[in-house]
Order: structure tokens, then sequence, then C-alpha cells
């Protein structure tokens, strides 16, 4: 096996670790004098070394307890899954382990444990198990992720996602923030399948949704912010990414928030409000069984400015359109002096196409009110465009109606 508890710490050790500073020689010394013993039975444990396995600890009967072979197969399955990360990997790992550990020393309700010691999983484990009261949660850092990859990751991904919710645990995915991708003009993020499965929600994504909810509808809201999105998708879904980087020497949680639009590759969202940081140690304070992960006080903020910039956004259309629409308006007066139309058509057909396209656009910006208003200017236009008694207009409009078509 490749672990062991050292009797005077009460620590785990492992071999992997312990040889990166002794031979096999003298660790077998070491545990000649009994420092190393089994975690599950106590038996105590000596080193065995050789070609084909390596350098390992073994009980000393060399019947190993059932407990110790369940963890040590663990162990095996959890090295194999995080073989194709980056060589940052321990590293984040390690960071984030400490941070839990300096943040939460002396509490008595949390737990903290390498993730193959994750109790009741057998398929997947995470890299870091965190037990907090009576919620259990699997902690995974992504590292590598590249498009060959991301198809087979993907798929295991779902697996790892359901074998650990099956199993009772709630998880948390950090991806290195090298896989970031934003497509600034339209402020949208970009990501791998594996991204887009790692994004989690929580109660400050609630938050986000109840907001632009207030606002209005999805698809008139986004081309508020010029995002051209699936105009199919209906309702919001804020969920959230979290990437984890190194700057000068101190760990960050980057927080992304983003309403879920494109679910194929590639796939895309809205990112809304602004795409903050926060120190590791304040992302992993813990709050009602839960990860803060985020900073509460600068969300509302965010949220505030964000239904700002929204009121903003749709003043400056609405006024570009009522521009438009007079300048339009101008126009077809105008036409009124030129040659008469035969009797039952429009004379202008471009009028009504122009009309027509405004009309779906001013939908987004006018009131009630409003649009009515301009739904009798274009009455007056279209009857003195018409050439023909009223009887002759009136029956012509049924026409139009009968048929479902419209003239502007
Ligand atoms: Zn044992």
């Amino acid at each position: 096996m490749n672990f062991s508890k050292n009797v005077v710490t009460n620590e785990r050790e492992i071999i992997e670790t312990l040889l990166q500073n002794h031979t096999p020689s003298e660790l077998k010394n070491l545990a000649k004098k009994k420092l190393y013993v089994c975690p599950y039975c106590d038996e105590k444990l000596i080193i065995r070394s050789g070609d084909i396995r390596g350098t390992y600890f073994a009980h000393t009967t060399n019947n190993a307890c059932e407990k110790s072979e369940q963890v040590e197969r663990a162990f095996q399955k959890y090295i194999k899954q995080k073989q194709r990360e980056s060589f940052r990997h321990p590293i984040l790992v390690g960071m984030i382990k400490d941070e839990l550990l300096t943040a939460n020393s002396g509490s008595k309700d949390i737990i903290i444990e390498e993730g193959y010691l994750s109790p009741g999983l057998t398929k997947f484990f995470p890299d870091l198990y965190v037990k907090i009261g009576q919620s259990k949660w699997a902690i995974t850092v992504i590292t590598k992720i590249n498009e060959s990859e991301d198809i087979q990751i993907a798929s295991q991904f779902k697996k790892r996602k359901k074998h650990f919710l099956d199993n009772g645990y709630q998880s948390l995915w950090l991806i290195d923030r090298a896989n970031f991708a934003l497509e600034k003009n339209q402020n949208s993020i970009v990501l791998w399948e594996t991204e887009w499965l790692a994004s989690t929600r929580s109660s400050e994504d609630t938050k986000w949704e109840r907001l632009l909810e207030s606002l209005g509808e999805r698809n008139e809201v986004l081309d508020a912010f010029s995002f051209s999105g699936d105009s199919k998708r209906k309702g919001w879904q804020v969920q959230s990414a979290y990437y984890i980087t190194i700057d000068d020497e101190r760990t960050y949680i980057s927080v992304n928030r983003y309403v879920d639009d494109r679910v194929l590759k590639p796939f895309r969202g809205f990112l809304i409000g602004e795409v903050y940081r926060i120190s590791l140690a304040k992302a992993l304070q813990i709050q009602t069984e839960n990860f803060q992960l985020a900073d509460s006080k600068f969300e509302n903020e965010l949220r505030e400015e964000f239904a700002k910039k929204h009121q903003t956004l749709l003043i400056i259309k609405k006024r570009k359109l009522e521009e438009e629409l007079r300048r339009e308006l101008e126009r077809i007066n105008k036409l009124d002096e030129s040659a008469p139309w035969p009797v039952g058509k429009p004379k202008e057909n471009q009028s009504g196409y122009v009309l027509g396209r405004l009309r779906k656009r001013e939908k987004k910006v006018l009131s009630i009110d409003e649009a009515e208003e301009l739904e009798r200017k274009r009455e007056e236009v279209r009857r003195s465009l018409f050439i023909g008694s009223e009887e002759e207009y009136q029956k012509f409009k049924r026409n139009l109606e009968n048929t479902g078509r419209s003239w502007g």
C-alpha cells in the first residue's frame, strides 16, 4: 500500500512523498523502529522494495486488512484519473487543502481529507473531500482541457458528477484560469463542454435570475446588451464557472456568472455583471454548510449597476428608433406628391416594408401608448397614400387582413 500513519504525528504518510527525501533503505530502517502503522487496523507496517512493484508499505503478516485494501484501490483509481492533468494540478490542490485547513483549524464540524478517502465513493474520486456538518462536498480541480480531450473528459465528467450526486455529495469544480476564453464585443464566455458541465449554481445566481426576470423578456434584454444568442431559448438560467489562478504568489478564484445560451460546441453564455476575483481564502470561507465563493456586497452593487445600464441602453435605443421613424414618416409624406397609383394598390411598397421592419424593432422599446400613437400616425399615412374612395380603402384593408398580410 501507498500510505501509512505516522505514530508520532498521527499524520498520513504517502510513500511517493517520503521517497522525495528518503532512500528505500532509510525508510526500511524507520519502519523497523515502528514509526509507521496501518491507519485502519493499527498494525505495524514494514517497507518492501523491489523492481516490479517499487517501494511500498506492507502489513507484517503480509495480509492487509480489508479497509486498507479498499483505500488502496481507491487511491490507485484516483491516481489514474488525475494522470491527464497538468503539472499545476497538485500545486493547486495543495493550495486549496492548505487554505481549507488554515481557515477551519479548530472547527470540529469540518472534516478535510484527500478525495480518495471520500466515504461511499467507489468509481470516481474528487481531489478533496470536505464534510461540513451534514453536507458532503467533492472538490475537483480541472487543469488541462483541449479539443480531443474535451470529448472524452466531458463524457466521463457526466458519470463523475452523477456518481458524486448519487452518493449524496455536492460538487465544486475549480477550473485552471488558463482555459478561460472571453469574446469581448459580445461579452460572452466561450466554453469547452467540460467547463460548461463544471459550472454550478449558487444563491447569487438565483438573485441574478430574479433581477433579469424583472427587467423583461430574455431576447429583448439580451438584445439591449447587443448579445446575439440562441433566440429560441426562453427564461433565464444563470450559472457560474469558477476559475482558479495564481498571481503574485497568491491564489484567487475568479467568479464568472453567465446566462446559459448555446449548448453545442462551442458552448457559450452571456456574462453578467463583471468578472471579478476573490482570494482563495475568502472563496472557501464556509457559511451555512456552503462555500462563500462570492463577494455578496459587491454582487449587490453589480446587480444595481446592471439594471441601470439596461435602463440607459433602452433609452438610447428608443431615441434612435424615434429618430428613424421620424425620418421615415417625413420621407413617406413627401412621396404623397408623386404620381398617383392605380386604385386598390399601395403607392410605395417599400415604405410598407420599411415600416414593417421598424415595427418589429419598436416593439422592444415602445410602451403600449406609444405604439398606439404610432399606429394612428401610420393609418393616416396609409390613407393618404391610397388612391380611391373610403369604401375602396376599407375593402382593401379587409382583403389584406383576410389574407393575413399587412401593409406598413
Ligand atoms: Zn491494516
